[in-house]
């Protein structure tokens, strides 16, 4: 999915998404927000999520 190029995103494994839509759905699969790391590559309006393996991992 493209993002607009200065809006906060969230870069994970799977792609790069708004980090608003990014936590909108992690809150609604896993029922909590996310744990995002900011600053990745010295880019300020990245964030890396920490993975979350599906469930029972
Ligand atoms: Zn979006």
């Amino acid at each position: 999915m493209l993002v607009a190029r200065y809006a906060p995103q969230v870069v994970a494994i799977t792609g790069t998404y708004h980090r608003e839509c990014y936590e909108a759905w992690y809150f609604g699969r896993f029922g909590r927000r996310p744990t995002l790391l900011a600053g990745t590559n010295g880019d300020r309006h990245r964030f890396q999520v920490r993975e979350v393996r599906d469930k029972a991992a």
